[in-house]
């Protein structure tokens, strides 16, 4: 990267790891190297007039594969989520509105997974599912390489055991749990506790059920929560008690995939607001330092120097930066960078493509105009399906 130009934005509301705002945030090499420092003589300068720099938003838990389907159910609520699964699975070869999920179009699908989030401002992503070959390669954003992972209970049965014992200590191992309002899902802590599956590295993700005593034993075990609040809602009609989670630092947000989820992370830190169990800045949290202590990532989830240059800069909507984050939709966001690249931009950050040497081309995102890496672009040109509202201007 030392052919790219230091970049500083100006007029800007930065925040900090300390939870401080900061006017200025200079760039270089692909790594943050001033925080409300003046810029160099030779760098790029950009006014951001005010728009807010967070910390690269990071989204929890997703299945990059299945977001190009409609949100689907077949009864009005459901007591557990086996019985979602159950009634779904046999329609995946029947159902026209489930065509789209076919194996034919994996890559494609794991990319408009990728797309998705990358509008919204991520750029850390969790993906629940086998890392396949594409999230290995250069992909829209990150995506969290170290992990192990089990469905759930009700899928995966006597291998949970087995999978939690073969996931390194220090990386973080995931899965369903107490999804659902009935004993079956309230009984599911208590059963991954015999079969020695909650530890410091057990992610769950849901808890819909967990009752007080539930997130006693997950707590003491140094457990921590994934929340998908409006998958929740749209399931079971409601959702997780997470406020201790937050209190004790684990807690993260994630957005699920469209299957049962409202849409990307931005929507869902809507949804999370809606349930008014945390402030506006208990829910940043949720998607930078809680999601970065979760998932293992150092250096991840904080604007500090040193720190790779993952930002996402949000249109100034609001007084309060937190509530600018919880109230945004994909419209607000006016820049994705990742380890100092940019990746999607409005117009008005053409200077930091040409700092930063990266080829861009015309996009439109809902309408509005904006910038994304020709990388990315040449990548959506080959799709079979795409993102809904993504356009690459040829
Ligand atoms: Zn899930």
């Amino acid at each position: 990267m030392w052919w790219t130009n230091p970049i500083t934005f100006v007029n800007a509301r930065v925040i900090t790891a300390d939870g401080g705002v900061l006017r200025t945030l200079r760039v270089k090499r692909g790594r943050i190297d001033g925080l409300g420092v003046a810029p160099d003589k030779s760098d790029t300068v950009v006014d951001l007039d005010g728009a807010v720099v967070f910390p690269g938003l990071i989204n929890a838990h997703d299945h990059l594969e299945l977001n190009s389907q409609p949100r689907l159910k077949w009864r009005g609520r459901y007591d557990n989520a086996r019985e979602w699964i159950a009634d779904f699975q046999p329609r995946f070869d029947t159902d026209p509105q489930l065509a789209v999920a076919r194996p034919a179009t994996l890559d494609d699908r794991v990319w408009v997974g990728g797309l998705k989030n990358l509008l919204s401002g991520v750029t850390t992503v969790c993906h629940h599912n086998p890392l396949h070959r594409p999230l290995r390669r250069r992909f829209p954003i990150r995506v969290v390489q170290r992990y192990g992972f089990s469905h759930s209970l009700h899928i995966d049965g006597g291998a949970v055991a087995d999978s939690h014992r073969r996931t390194p200590a220090g990386w973080p191992w995931m899965i369903h749990a107490a999804e659902g309002v009935d004993d079956e899902a309230r009984g599911e802590i208590t059963a991954l506790q015999r079969l020695g599956c909650l530890a410091a590295n057990t992610v769950l993700i849901h808890g819909v059920a967990m009752c007080h005593l539930a997130t006693d034993v997950v707590l003491r075990a140094g457990a921590g929560l994934v929340w998908c609040p409006s998958s929740n809602h749209f399931l079971f009609d409601c959702t997780a008690d997470v406020r201790r989670f937050d209190d004790a630092d684990r807690l993260a947000l994630g957005s699920d995939s469209r299957l049962s989820g409202e849409g990307d992370l931005l929507d869902e830190l809507q949804a999370a607001h809606d349930t008014r169990q945390l402030s506006a800045e208990g829910l940043t949290r949720t998607v930078t330092t809680g999601a970065a202590g979760l998932l293992r990532l150092p250096g991840a989830g904080r604007l500090a120097v040193g720190a790779p240059a993952d930002l996402t800069v949000l249109r100034s909507t609001e007084d309060d930066p937190f509530d600018a984050l919880v109230t945004a939709s994909r419209a607000d966001v006016r820049l994705t960078m990742v380890g100092g690249e940019p990746r999607l931009g409005d117009p008005a950050m053409a200077a930091v493509f040409s700092a930063a040497r990266t080829a861009s081309m015309p996009a439109a995102v809902d309408g509005a105009p904006r910038i994304v890496a020709r990388w990315i672009a040449r990548h959506v040109a080959g799709m079979q399906v795409t993102e809904p509202g993504f356009e690459v201007v040829h």
